[in-house]
Protein backbone atom coordinates (compact mmCIF):
# COMPACT_ATOMS: atom_id res chain seq x y z
CA UNK A 1 0.00 0.00 0.00
CA UNK A 2 1.36 3.56 -0.74
CA UNK A 3 2.73 5.92 2.09
CA UNK A 4 0.03 7.78 3.64
CA UNK A 5 0.71 11.84 2.89
CA UNK A 6 0.30 12.78 6.68
CA UNK A 7 -1.05 16.44 7.02
CA UNK A 8 -2.12 18.74 10.19
CA UNK A 9 -5.08 19.70 7.48
CA UNK A 10 -6.43 18.26 4.19
CA UNK A 11 -8.64 20.69 2.04
CA UNK A 12 -11.06 18.91 -0.59
CA UNK A 13 -11.26 21.35 -3.06
CA UNK A 14 -9.25 24.08 -4.56
CA UNK A 15 -12.02 26.81 -5.54
CA UNK A 16 -11.60 30.45 -4.58
CA UNK A 17 -12.90 29.39 -0.88
CA UNK A 18 -10.21 26.43 -0.91
CA UNK A 19 -7.46 28.32 -2.22
CA UNK A 20 -8.19 30.93 0.87
CA UNK A 21 -8.29 28.45 3.50
CA UNK A 22 -4.62 26.85 2.53
CA UNK A 23 -3.33 30.69 3.10
CA UNK A 24 -5.35 31.09 6.54
CA UNK A 25 -4.23 27.69 7.90
CA UNK A 26 -0.51 28.10 6.71
CA UNK A 27 -0.98 31.84 8.79
CA UNK A 28 -1.65 28.92 11.58
CA UNK A 29 1.54 27.40 10.44
CA UNK A 30 -0.56 23.98 10.07
CA UNK A 31 0.67 21.78 7.52
CA UNK A 32 -2.02 21.06 4.56
CA UNK A 33 -2.27 19.66 1.36
CA UNK A 34 -5.12 20.44 -1.45
CA UNK A 35 -6.85 17.80 -3.72
CA UNK A 36 -9.34 18.86 -6.24
CA UNK A 37 -11.35 16.73 -8.91
CA UNK A 38 -10.36 19.15 -11.80
CA UNK A 39 -7.04 19.43 -13.45
CA UNK A 40 -6.94 22.99 -12.70
CA UNK A 41 -7.22 25.38 -9.40
CA UNK A 42 -9.95 27.62 -9.10
CA UNK A 43 -13.52 25.96 -8.62
CA UNK A 44 -16.33 28.08 -10.11
CA UNK A 45 -14.05 30.82 -10.88
CA UNK A 46 -11.78 29.27 -13.11
CA UNK A 47 -14.49 26.45 -14.71
CA UNK A 48 -17.55 28.42 -15.22
CA UNK A 49 -16.80 32.65 -15.33
CA UNK A 50 -12.62 33.15 -16.02
CA UNK A 51 -13.24 36.23 -18.11
CA UNK A 52 -16.07 37.02 -15.95
CA UNK A 53 -15.64 40.37 -13.72
CA UNK A 54 -16.28 40.12 -10.14
CA UNK A 55 -17.97 43.30 -9.14
CA UNK A 56 -17.93 42.22 -5.10
CA UNK A 57 -15.09 41.11 -3.83
CA UNK A 58 -13.77 43.61 -1.20
CA UNK A 59 -11.41 46.72 -2.66
CA UNK A 60 -11.61 45.08 -6.19
CA UNK A 61 -13.57 47.14 -8.01
CA UNK A 62 -13.56 44.27 -11.01
CA UNK A 63 -11.62 41.58 -11.17
CA UNK A 64 -12.26 38.17 -13.37
CA UNK A 65 -12.48 35.02 -11.88
CA UNK A 66 -9.17 33.65 -13.59
CA UNK A 67 -7.57 36.58 -12.23
CA UNK A 68 -8.89 36.17 -8.61
CA UNK A 69 -7.45 32.59 -9.13
CA UNK A 70 -4.28 33.40 -9.94
CA UNK A 71 -4.13 36.27 -6.69
CA UNK A 72 -5.00 33.60 -4.26
CA UNK A 73 -2.66 31.09 -5.62
CA UNK A 74 0.05 33.62 -5.15
CA UNK A 75 -1.03 34.71 -1.79
CA UNK A 76 -0.31 31.05 -0.40
CA UNK A 77 2.62 30.39 -2.05
CA UNK A 78 4.72 31.02 0.80
CA UNK A 79 3.22 28.14 2.56
CA UNK A 80 4.29 25.60 -0.37
CA UNK A 81 1.14 23.56 0.06
CA UNK A 82 0.82 20.33 -1.55
CA UNK A 83 -1.46 20.42 -4.32
CA UNK A 84 -2.91 17.19 -6.08
CA UNK A 85 -5.04 18.17 -8.79
CA UNK A 86 -7.46 15.97 -11.48
CA UNK A 87 -7.69 13.53 -8.23
CA UNK A 88 -11.41 13.71 -6.29
CA UNK A 89 -11.36 12.13 -2.84
CA UNK A 90 -13.48 9.28 -3.16
CA UNK A 91 -13.38 7.77 0.87
CA UNK A 92 -13.35 9.14 4.46
CA UNK A 93 -12.94 6.85 7.52
CA UNK A 94 -11.93 7.60 11.11
CA UNK A 95 -8.47 6.16 12.34
CA UNK A 96 -8.35 5.05 15.90
CA UNK A 97 -6.32 7.58 16.38
CA UNK A 98 -8.96 10.52 16.31
CA UNK A 99 -7.21 11.35 12.70
CA UNK A 100 -8.83 11.03 9.34
CA UNK A 101 -8.22 8.65 6.69
CA UNK A 102 -8.99 10.47 3.59
CA UNK A 103 -8.69 8.41 -0.61
CA UNK A 104 -8.46 9.18 -3.66
CA UNK A 105 -9.85 7.78 -6.82
CA UNK A 106 -5.53 7.06 -7.88
CA UNK A 107 -5.20 5.02 -4.65
CA UNK A 108 -3.41 7.74 -2.88
CA UNK A 109 -4.23 7.97 0.94
CA UNK A 110 -4.02 11.04 3.53
CA UNK A 111 -4.08 10.79 7.04
CA UNK A 112 -5.49 14.00 8.25
CA UNK A 113 -5.38 15.33 11.92
CA UNK A 114 -8.63 17.49 10.45
CA UNK A 115 -10.16 18.04 7.06
CA UNK A 116 -11.99 21.08 5.50
CA UNK A 117 -14.37 20.22 3.10
CA UNK A 118 -14.49 23.24 0.21
CA UNK A 119 -16.27 21.10 -1.84
CA UNK A 120 -18.64 23.72 -3.51
CA UNK A 121 -21.44 22.76 -5.75
CA UNK A 122 -19.17 19.15 -5.73
CA UNK A 123 -16.36 17.89 -8.07
CA UNK A 124 -16.86 18.88 -11.82
CA UNK A 125 -16.90 15.46 -13.79
CA UNK A 126 -16.94 15.38 -17.57
CA UNK A 127 -20.74 15.35 -18.53
CA UNK A 128 -20.75 11.72 -20.74
CA UNK A 129 -22.29 10.56 -23.66
CA UNK A 130 -24.68 8.02 -22.97
CA UNK A 131 -24.71 5.90 -26.14
CA UNK A 132 -25.15 1.80 -26.46
CA UNK A 133 -21.56 0.43 -26.02
CA UNK A 134 -19.88 3.37 -25.40
CA UNK A 135 -18.30 2.51 -21.60
CA UNK A 136 -16.89 -0.62 -23.15
CA UNK A 137 -14.81 1.71 -25.41
CA UNK A 138 -13.80 3.97 -23.02
CA UNK A 139 -9.53 4.62 -22.68
CA UNK A 140 -9.31 2.41 -25.93
CA UNK A 141 -11.73 4.41 -28.55
CA UNK A 142 -13.53 6.92 -26.78
CA UNK A 143 -12.15 9.68 -23.99
CA UNK A 144 -13.94 12.04 -21.87
CA UNK A 145 -10.87 14.10 -21.69
CA UNK A 146 -8.68 16.28 -23.97
CA UNK A 147 -6.66 14.07 -26.12
CA UNK A 148 -2.89 12.95 -24.84
CA UNK A 149 -0.09 11.62 -26.76
CA UNK A 150 -0.20 7.82 -27.10
CA UNK A 151 -4.09 7.70 -27.37
CA UNK A 152 -4.96 5.46 -30.20
CA UNK A 153 -6.54 7.59 -32.43
CA UNK A 154 -5.89 5.85 -35.89
CA UNK A 155 -7.07 7.51 -39.22
CA UNK A 156 -10.31 8.77 -38.19
CA UNK A 157 -10.25 10.46 -35.29
CA UNK A 158 -13.96 12.83 -34.16
CA UNK A 159 -14.16 14.92 -31.60
CA UNK A 160 -18.04 15.48 -30.01
CA UNK A 161 -18.47 19.15 -28.70
CA UNK A 162 -18.28 22.75 -29.57
CA UNK A 163 -16.88 24.71 -26.67
CA UNK A 164 -13.41 25.96 -26.06
CA UNK A 165 -12.08 22.59 -25.24
CA UNK A 166 -13.77 20.48 -28.05
CA UNK A 167 -12.10 22.77 -30.80
CA UNK A 168 -8.81 22.74 -28.65
CA UNK A 169 -9.43 18.93 -28.63
CA UNK A 170 -9.53 19.14 -32.69
CA UNK A 171 -6.61 21.72 -32.52
CA UNK A 172 -4.50 18.82 -30.43
CA UNK A 173 -5.69 16.27 -32.54
CA UNK A 174 -4.21 18.06 -35.87
CA UNK A 175 -1.00 18.41 -33.54
CA UNK A 176 -0.92 14.52 -32.60
CA UNK A 177 -0.58 13.95 -36.78
CA UNK A 178 -4.11 12.96 -37.54
CA UNK A 179 -4.64 13.88 -41.43
CA UNK A 180 -8.25 14.56 -41.21
CA UNK A 181 -10.34 15.56 -37.82
CA UNK A 182 -13.95 15.06 -37.84
CA UNK A 183 -15.78 17.75 -35.60
CA UNK A 184 -19.38 16.73 -34.49
CA UNK A 185 -21.91 19.35 -32.68
CA UNK A 186 -25.70 19.36 -32.61
CA UNK A 187 -25.16 23.71 -33.94
CA UNK A 188 -23.98 25.30 -36.39
CA UNK A 189 -22.40 27.99 -34.27
CA UNK A 190 -19.75 27.22 -31.85
CA UNK A 191 -20.19 28.56 -28.17
CA UNK A 192 -16.47 29.07 -28.30
CA UNK A 193 -14.05 32.25 -28.37
CA UNK A 194 -13.94 34.16 -31.19
CA UNK A 195 -9.96 33.18 -32.07
CA UNK A 196 -10.64 29.37 -31.35
CA UNK A 197 -13.82 29.71 -34.20
CA UNK A 198 -11.04 31.46 -36.23
CA UNK A 199 -8.82 28.89 -35.86
CA UNK A 200 -11.21 26.06 -36.86
CA UNK A 201 -11.83 27.62 -39.83
CA UNK A 202 -8.48 27.98 -41.39
CA UNK A 203 -8.64 24.22 -40.51
CA UNK A 204 -11.22 23.27 -42.34
CA UNK A 205 -10.48 26.03 -45.36
CA UNK A 206 -6.91 23.52 -45.54
CA UNK A 207 -8.63 20.73 -45.68
CA UNK A 208 -7.78 19.52 -41.85
CA UNK A 209 -11.27 19.32 -40.62
CA UNK A 210 -14.65 18.28 -41.55
CA UNK A 211 -17.52 19.38 -39.60
CA UNK A 212 -20.89 17.73 -39.35
CA UNK A 213 -24.24 19.36 -37.30
CA UNK A 214 -25.84 16.93 -35.47
CA UNK A 215 -26.75 14.63 -32.76
CA UNK A 216 -24.81 11.34 -32.17
CA UNK A 217 -27.43 8.60 -32.25
CA UNK A 218 -25.06 5.30 -32.09
CA UNK A 219 -22.12 3.91 -32.38
CA UNK A 220 -21.14 1.65 -35.20
CA UNK A 221 -19.00 -1.43 -33.85
CA UNK A 222 -17.14 -4.32 -35.76
CA UNK A 223 -17.65 -8.64 -34.89
CA UNK A 224 -14.71 -7.66 -32.27
CA UNK A 225 -16.82 -4.62 -30.40
CA UNK A 226 -14.04 -2.21 -31.95
CA UNK A 227 -15.58 1.14 -33.32
CA UNK A 228 -15.62 1.32 -36.93
CA UNK A 229 -17.82 4.38 -37.31
CA UNK A 230 -20.45 6.69 -35.88
CA UNK A 231 -24.20 7.28 -36.99
CA UNK A 232 -25.65 10.93 -35.80
CA UNK A 233 -29.35 12.51 -36.51
CA UNK A 234 -28.62 15.75 -38.47
CA UNK A 235 -30.32 18.81 -38.15
CA UNK A 236 -32.66 18.36 -41.31
CA UNK A 237 -33.42 14.85 -40.24
CA UNK A 238 -31.61 12.44 -42.29
CA UNK A 239 -29.38 9.91 -40.71
CA UNK A 240 -25.91 10.17 -41.67
CA UNK A 241 -23.08 7.46 -40.99
CA UNK A 242 -19.06 7.69 -41.65
CA UNK A 243 -16.40 5.92 -40.66
CA UNK A 244 -14.65 6.40 -37.43
CA UNK A 245 -11.52 5.29 -35.76
CA UNK A 246 -11.99 7.12 -32.03
CA UNK A 247 -14.33 9.73 -30.66
CA UNK A 248 -13.06 12.60 -27.94
CA UNK A 249 -16.32 14.05 -26.34
CA UNK A 250 -16.76 17.64 -24.67
CA UNK A 251 -19.65 18.07 -23.59
CA UNK A 252 -18.50 20.25 -20.55
CA UNK A 253 -18.37 19.35 -16.90
CA UNK A 254 -20.87 18.63 -14.80
CA UNK A 255 -20.62 19.30 -10.47
CA UNK A 256 -21.87 16.21 -8.16
CA UNK A 257 -21.64 15.79 -4.76
CA UNK A 258 -20.58 12.14 -5.26
CA UNK A 259 -18.90 10.46 -2.28
CA UNK A 260 -19.58 13.31 0.38
CA UNK A 261 -23.46 12.26 0.05
CA UNK A 262 -22.02 8.97 1.87
CA UNK A 263 -19.84 10.32 4.32
CA UNK A 264 -22.90 10.80 7.56
CA UNK A 265 -22.39 14.90 7.37
CA UNK A 266 -26.40 15.14 8.17
CA UNK A 267 -26.92 16.53 4.42
CA UNK A 268 -29.62 18.98 3.83
CA UNK A 269 -30.66 20.38 0.25
CA UNK A 270 -26.55 19.33 -1.00
CA UNK A 271 -25.65 21.26 1.80
CA UNK A 272 -23.13 20.29 5.14
CA UNK A 273 -24.69 21.70 8.32
CA UNK A 274 -22.09 23.59 10.17
CA UNK A 275 -21.88 25.62 14.06
CA UNK A 276 -21.29 29.06 12.46
CA UNK A 277 -18.87 29.56 15.52
CA UNK A 278 -16.23 26.57 13.99
CA UNK A 279 -17.42 25.59 10.79
CA UNK A 280 -17.25 21.87 12.10
CA UNK A 281 -19.71 19.51 10.89
CA UNK A 282 -21.18 17.00 13.11
CA UNK A 283 -17.88 14.55 12.69
CA UNK A 284 -15.58 15.93 14.88
CA UNK A 285 -12.48 17.26 13.53
CA UNK A 286 -13.98 17.53 9.98
CA UNK A 287 -15.10 21.50 8.53
CA UNK A 288 -16.89 22.15 5.96
CA UNK A 289 -16.78 25.77 4.48
CA UNK A 290 -17.86 27.95 1.18
CA UNK A 291 -20.95 26.55 -0.87
CA UNK A 292 -20.68 23.56 0.21
CA UNK A 293 -21.68 24.46 3.94
CA UNK A 294 -25.05 25.66 5.31
CA UNK A 295 -25.85 27.49 8.33
CA UNK A 296 -29.05 30.25 9.13
CA UNK A 297 -28.53 33.36 7.02
CA UNK A 298 -25.80 31.65 4.37
CA UNK A 299 -25.17 32.68 1.36
CA UNK A 300 -23.20 31.21 -1.49
CA UNK A 301 -21.05 34.11 -1.64
CA UNK A 302 -17.10 34.41 -2.19
CA UNK A 303 -16.13 36.81 0.29
CA UNK A 304 -18.59 34.82 2.82
CA UNK A 305 -16.38 31.58 2.23
CA UNK A 306 -13.58 33.94 3.24
CA UNK A 307 -14.75 34.58 6.43
CA UNK A 308 -15.78 30.89 7.01
CA UNK A 309 -12.15 29.91 6.31
CA UNK A 310 -11.13 32.07 8.58
CA UNK A 311 -12.70 31.08 11.45
CA UNK A 312 -12.44 27.31 10.47
CA UNK A 313 -8.62 27.82 10.61
CA UNK A 314 -8.81 29.60 13.52
CA UNK A 315 -11.03 26.56 15.25
CA UNK A 316 -8.87 24.28 13.64
CA UNK A 317 -5.86 25.59 15.10
CA UNK A 318 -7.62 25.45 18.39
CA UNK A 319 -8.49 21.84 18.28
CA UNK A 320 -5.00 20.94 17.10
CA UNK A 321 -3.37 23.14 20.28
CA UNK A 322 -5.50 23.75 22.89
CA UNK A 323 -2.81 24.76 25.17
CA UNK A 324 -1.95 27.72 23.02
CA UNK A 325 -2.68 30.59 23.73
CA UNK A 326 -5.73 32.35 21.45
CA UNK A 327 -4.13 35.48 20.44
CA UNK A 328 -5.57 37.55 17.35
CA UNK A 329 -2.65 39.06 15.45
CA UNK A 330 -2.50 41.41 12.42
CA UNK A 331 -0.49 40.53 9.64
CA UNK A 332 0.42 44.91 9.60
CA UNK A 333 2.28 44.33 12.48
CA UNK A 334 2.41 40.86 13.94
CA UNK A 335 6.56 39.80 13.64
CA UNK A 336 5.43 35.60 13.30
CA UNK A 337 2.91 36.66 10.48
CA UNK A 338 5.75 38.67 8.61
CA UNK A 339 8.39 35.75 9.14
CA UNK A 340 6.22 33.22 7.77
CA UNK A 341 4.42 35.51 4.83
CA UNK A 342 7.87 36.52 4.09
CA UNK A 343 7.57 40.03 4.20
CA UNK A 344 9.41 40.97 7.08
P1 LIG B 1 -16.21 25.92 -5.83
O1 LIG B 1 -15.77 27.14 -6.54
O2 LIG B 1 -17.43 25.22 -6.33
O3 LIG B 1 -15.00 24.90 -5.78
C1 LIG B 1 -15.17 23.62 -5.22
C2 LIG B 1 -14.11 22.69 -5.76
O4 LIG B 1 -14.16 21.46 -5.03
C3 LIG B 1 -14.31 22.33 -7.22
O5 LIG B 1 -13.16 22.68 -7.96
C4 LIG B 1 -14.56 20.81 -7.21
O6 LIG B 1 -13.98 20.14 -8.31
C5 LIG B 1 -13.89 20.40 -5.91
N1 LIG B 1 -14.40 19.17 -5.30
C6 LIG B 1 -15.65 18.91 -4.87
N2 LIG B 1 -15.75 17.68 -4.33
C7 LIG B 1 -14.51 17.14 -4.42
C8 LIG B 1 -13.95 15.89 -4.06
N3 LIG B 1 -14.69 14.92 -3.46
N4 LIG B 1 -12.64 15.66 -4.33
C9 LIG B 1 -11.88 16.61 -4.94
N5 LIG B 1 -12.36 17.82 -5.30
C10 LIG B 1 -13.66 18.08 -5.05
N6 LIG B 1 -19.76 34.86 -6.10
C11 LIG B 1 -19.48 36.13 -5.69
O7 LIG B 1 -19.18 36.35 -4.52
N7 LIG B 1 -19.51 37.17 -6.58
C12 LIG B 1 -19.82 37.00 -7.90
O8 LIG B 1 -19.86 37.96 -8.68
C13 LIG B 1 -20.09 35.67 -8.36
N8 LIG B 1 -20.39 35.42 -9.66
C14 LIG B 1 -20.67 34.14 -10.07
C15 LIG B 1 -20.96 33.90 -11.41
C16 LIG B 1 -21.27 32.62 -11.84
C17 LIG B 1 -21.56 32.38 -13.30
C18 LIG B 1 -21.28 31.55 -10.90
C19 LIG B 1 -21.60 30.15 -11.35
C20 LIG B 1 -20.98 31.78 -9.56
C21 LIG B 1 -20.69 33.07 -9.13
N9 LIG B 1 -20.39 33.34 -7.80
C22 LIG B 1 -20.08 34.62 -7.40
C23 LIG B 1 -20.41 32.26 -6.78
C24 LIG B 1 -18.99 31.81 -6.47
O9 LIG B 1 -18.35 31.38 -7.67
C25 LIG B 1 -19.02 30.67 -5.46
O10 LIG B 1 -19.61 31.14 -4.28
C26 LIG B 1 -17.62 30.18 -5.18
O11 LIG B 1 -17.02 29.62 -6.33
C27 LIG B 1 -17.63 29.11 -4.08
O12 LIG B 1 -16.33 28.71 -3.88
P2 LIG B 1 -15.99 27.28 -3.24
O13 LIG B 1 -14.49 27.27 -3.14
O14 LIG B 1 -16.81 27.09 -2.02
O15 LIG B 1 -16.52 26.21 -4.28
Amino acid sequence: PPTPGEVDCLVVGAGPVGLYQVFQLGLQELSCAVVDALPFLGGQCAELYPDKPIHDLPGLLACSGAELVGRLVRQLEPFKPRCVLGQEIVALAAEPDGRWRLGDAAGRVWLARSVVLAAGVGAFAPRRLKLAGIEALEGRQVWHREPRAGDSIGAVPWVHGGDDRALDAVTALVDLGAPVVHLLYRREVYPASAARVARLEGLIAEGRVVRHVGQPESLLLDDAGRLVGIAWMAADGSAPAAPASSLHVSLGLNPRLGPLADWDLGLARKQVPVDPATFETRLPGIHAVGDVCSYPGKLKLIVSGFHEATLAAHAIAHRLRPDAPRILEYTTSSARLQRILGVD
